[in-house]
């Protein structure tokens, strides 16, 4: 079968649609925002594999993983198994990295195992491996004519009483044990103290060493490794002596040993190998003065002292007081008057209790002995009952730095496995090498290792050496292994995620992907289609839904829904290849061929004004840049991924403007300084993260929208003669509500074993609320009706109520006319909640002097979105605000007054200001990337 044919769909707004992909190409489904793509691609075609994937599974594992729901589709033929590579990056696990998703990790931990060469953590010097009859010799030659008595280490440092280890011991046979270096009979042992640390060796040999004869030496070693795990110990009598012998690695000064290497020894999220003190996460939260104590001129009465707060009649500051007698200091004193070390007291805790006499602040209870714990132990116990509550947490973070770990400096790995090298390089090491670096490193390898190193490595060199070209193939080689998955973006770990799949050489898979383009500059994006075209070229079938034109250019097969969004859509407005797209006369066809184009509607503003100056900043890869902002204007931050464009907005500036307007928590990474902020008197960050979480928000509830029209409702003759307040038109409490759905309109049937089913609620049929409800009328329309307006429709309807009608056209102007009002916040779009949160903004009175912040607002845009899009942005600045955007899109850098890049390279080789200024001047400077494609 050379296809996968799709027929009737009618997922959300798709209107019964038939459609034919083959299969073995690369297909991009395109199409207005909201039109009904994703609605396709991942809750149809994707679905359905999914479903189709859990029908093959036991009824006793998919228990587990939850029943699927079949998707609204009469029937899909011809569908492989499907991969879906989302940008929704889950993973938030601190011990998941770039290594590890990639599975690199993997291949290097064996290539740790078996070519690195061991040194020792103490001396530095390499550690050697004997066999039995090497030992017997060096024994023989260092200890001749002494006394010796070789031993066998079974307990290290381990707490317990080992009462049943001295019992099957004395079974056994063994007569002597060195316990805690002490030599005792084996059955004189009760037991030991259980809560103390024990060393146990058991006797195994006294011999005289070269009189005994050499078979009496070998049996004992033997023995002695079989019962030590492969470390024996030869003590001497009459001196106390002692050294340790291996099989194992070993340092032959020290006599400490490794275990034999294993894959696990090299990973952070196994026992084996994680650093001990951080657990292989690599930091440690430390409490800071400097921010506990703000201001060290305050007085700890005023304040200064800020989890405690001012002074108060309580139990802490009473304690602080006679604290204070003790070691010389009064509450009312400045606190840099107070003596470091009296100052790591107040914070970590002094060791001898106080007395205290609670009567002197109103409790009537007897004088009693107190130990002042410390503001850290205070802090930590003020959040005590609340410590899952996020408030409680954030409370506390403020006051904490993140360090790297002191034990292992952040390599996650115990001291064992740093001391593993290649090439004079332990695995963390090459972990923290950028992949760009790392490849280098690794091809260089074969040339350098030993013959029999070469021989054993030279395959997991091959497979690291692959995958790693892989990331780069898809424009991440600036990143490094060691990189957190929580920290990347969205279009990171998604591209993380595709050089992974074609790592894995699958065969005969359907892959999906969400615009993999997103965060990646014009000047990767050859790559990344490149990467597409292998994994389609080694036999499977791609789809992509995707707005770039490069991408569609070079697809095999080209899916345009729409013609409009929402309603408006749902349909196959064009098919075939992008020359039958061409010929068709969509929206798509229309950008493609330039008969429409998104241009300015103002000339570009050059005007010299007021700025926001920043200097010195050198977050992440920055290299001590001064940026200047200029106010007023549409500014474009660009540059190839990396570059540094996140860590300068989003890292630096907008945490410092947010920390100004409104107090909040975020550090924004190192500055220096940063002048001009009184020019504006608000800042507005319009992110894509969802506006609800819930299926009972929705775009209404969200823009209190609802609010305000549960007033109106309120205010109606029929509510007041029946006593209804706003809340009885709300569905999320009970009263007016119906209670059998719960305001959800739909009912969600459990069948055991069988997907679930969502079947319109036959107490209310779909209606939400009771019926006492449903008759109160505004307008002749009931609350339910309200919710199911588009916002066009209800545009026209609130039109005379002004307050309504302004927040509803502020939606409208964004392009999002056709969603209703009551569609739950679950599920829209990253690109349509972005919007709404600029119409919610939009509708707000506006200074005049408001910045706004974007990161990549174009997401999910298709040409036509954009060009609505600028003209909001426009508006904006017209208006006297400003408006920063971290932009890939060509088309929006072409728009700007102004642009920022970054660059040249991403990271290490980024961070630079390459060039500042209008669109023409940056396509002028050579050195620019974004110059070369604009
Ligand atoms: P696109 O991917 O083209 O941006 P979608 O397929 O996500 O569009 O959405 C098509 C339409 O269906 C939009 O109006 C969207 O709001 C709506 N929609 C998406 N998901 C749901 C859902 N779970 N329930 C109801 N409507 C939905
Ligand atoms: P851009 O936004 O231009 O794609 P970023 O600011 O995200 O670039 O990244 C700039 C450099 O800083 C890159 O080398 C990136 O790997 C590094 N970086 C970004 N965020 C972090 C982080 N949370 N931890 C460590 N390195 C980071
Ligand atoms: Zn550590
Ligand atoms: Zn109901």
């Amino acid at each position: 079968m050379d296809k996968i044919e799709v027929i009737g769909a009618k997922a959300h707004n798709l209107k019964n649609i038939d459609v034919v992909i083959p299969r073995e190409k690369l297909t991009v489904i395109t199409g207005l925002s909201g039109s009904g793509k994703s609605s396709l691609a991942f809750d149809t075609i994707y679905a359905e594999g999914q479903r189709r994937y859990m029908e093959t599974l036991s009824a006793y594992s998919r228990q587990f993983v939850g029943n699927m729901e079949r998707p609204e589709v009469e029937s899909i033929t011809g569908l492989s198994p499907v991969i879906a590579i989302e940008q929704k990056s889950t993973n938030k696990n601190p011990r998941s990295t770039v290594g590890t998703v990639t599975d690199i990790n993997d291949f290097l931990r064996l290539l740790y195992a078996r070519a690195s060469t061991a040194y020792s953590y103490i001396t530095g010097e390499k550690m050697v491996k004997y066999t039995q009859k090497e030992i017997a010799a060096l024994i023989t030659k260092e200890y001749e004519g002494k006394k010796c008595i070789i031993l066998s280490p079974i307990i290290k440092g381990r707490k317990g009483h080992y009462q049943d280890l001295f019992v099957s011991l004395a079974k056994k046979g063994f007569l002597y044990a060195r316990i805690d270096g002490e030599m005792r009979e084996i059955i004189s042992i009760d037991k030991l103290d259980r809560y103390k640390i024990h060393n146990i060796e058991l006797v195994i040999d006294r011999i005289k060493i070269g009189e005994s004869s050499q078979d009496r030496l070998a049996k004992s070693i033997t023995d002695a490794f079989r019962h030590g795990k492969g470390t024996l110990m030869l003590a001497e009598i009459d001196s106390d002596k002692t050294r340790y012998y291996s099989q194992n690695l070993m340092c032959s000064s020290t006599g400490i040993s490794y275990n034999e290497p294993a894959p696990h020894s090299f990973s952070f999220n196994s026992p084996h190998g994680a650093c001990q003190k951080c657990n292989g996460l690599g930091l440690e939260a430390i409490f800071e003065v400097d921010k506990i104590i703000p201001d060290m001129k305050s007085t700890i009465s005023q304040g200064g002292i800020e989890p405690i707060g001012k002074q108060k009649k309580n139990i802490t500051f009473l304690i602080l007081e006679a604290l204070g007698k003790r070691h010389g200091f009064t509450l009312d004193m400045q606190i840099k008057e107070i003596d470091d070390d009296v100052l790591n007291i107040i914070i970590n805790g002094d060791t001898e209790p106080l007395m205290i006499d609670p009567r002197s602040i109103g409790i009537f209870s007897p004088s009693s002995l107190l130990m002042w714990e410390g503001v850290a132990a205070y802090i930590d116990k003020s959040i005590e009952d609340e410590t899952m509550t996020t408030k409680g947490q954030k409370w506390r973070a403020q006051f904490l730095n993140y360090k790297s770990c002191s034990e292992c400096n952040g390599s996650r790995l115990n001291k064992q496995a740093q001391y593993f090298k290649i090439d004079n390089k332990n695995i963390a090491e090459v972990c923290s090498m950028s992949i760009t670096d790392m490849k280098v490193w690794v091809d260089s390898l074969n040339g350098r290792l030993n013959k029999r190193e070469s021989a054993i490595a030279q395959e997991v060199i091959k497979e690291v050496s692959t995958r790693l070209s892989f990331l780069l193939g898809v424009g991440l080689g600036y990143l490094s292994l060691q990189r957190g998955s929580a920290t990347l973006s969205g279009g990171e770990s998604q591209r993380i995620r595709l050089a992974t799949q074609i790592g894995t050489k699958l065969i005969n898979v359907l892959y999906i992907l969400d615009e993999p383009s997103i965060g990646l500059h014009q000047r990767d994006n050859k790559k990344l289609i490149d990467s597409l075209l292998t994994l389609r070229d080694r036999g499977n079938s791609v789809i992509v839904v995707e707005h770039d034109e490069d991408m569609m250019r070079n697809a095999d097969w080209i899916i345009d829904i729409g013609e409009g969004a929402g309603i408006h859509g749902g349909n196959v407005s064009a098919i075939g290849t992008i020359d039958d797209i061409m010929k068709s006369d969509t929206f798509t066809a229309k950008y493609l061929s330039g008969e429409c184009k998104i241009e300015r509607s103002h000339p570009i503003n050059t005007k010299k004004g007021n700025k926001i100056v920043l200097k010195g900043a050198r977050g992440n890869n920055l290299k001590s840049v001064d940026v200047e902002f200029p106010l007023g204007k549409m500014i474009c931050v660009t540059g190839v991924s990396g570059s540094g464009k996140s860590s300068l907005i989003n890292g630096t500036l907008r945490p410092i403007l947010s920390n100004e307007f409104y107090n909040s928590l975020d550090r924004p990474l190192e500055y220096d300084s940063i002048k001009g902020i009184t020019h504006i008197d608000k800042v507005i960050v319009v992110d894509q993260y969802p506006i609800g979480r819930t299926p009972r928000s929705n775009l209404a509830t969200y823009t209190s929208l609802f609010a305000d029209i549960r007033k109106l409702f309120e205010q109606t003759t029929d509510a007041k003669i029946r006593g209804f307040k706003q809340g009885r038109f709300s569905f999320n409490v009970k009263g007016g509500r119906c209670e059998e759905c719960k305001g959800a309109g739909v009912k969600n049937i459990e069948m055991n074993f069988l997907p679930n089913v969502y079947v319109t609620c036959p107490s209310c049929r779909g209606d939400r609320y009771n019926r006492e409800t449903l008759a109160v009328r505004f307008k002749g329309k009931n609350i339910n009706n309200i919710l199911n307006m588009t916002v066009n429709e209800a545009y026209d309807f609130f039109e005379p109520i002004s307050h309504i009608a302004l927040r509803l056209n502020a939606i409208k102007s964004v392009g999002l006319g056709y969603l209703t009002l009551g569609q739950p916040s679950t599920t829209l779009s990253g690109g349509e909640s972005q919007r709404i949160k600029l119409a919610a903004e939009l509708s707000k009175r506006d200074s005049g002097n408001t910045l706004y912040i974007f990161d990549e607002p174009t997401t999910g845009l298709h040409f036509e979105d954009i060009r609505i899009l600028l003209g909001v942005f426009e508006k904006l600045v017209e208006k006297g605000n400003t408006v920063i955007i971290i932009e890939h899109n060509l088309d929006v850098i072409r728009c700007a007054d102004y642009i920022i890049d970054i660059g040249a390279e991403g990271g290490d080789a980024g961070g630079n200001v390459v060039v500042c200024g209008t669109p023409a001047e940056v396509k002028a400077c050579k050195e620019s990337y974004t110059g070369r494609y604009i």
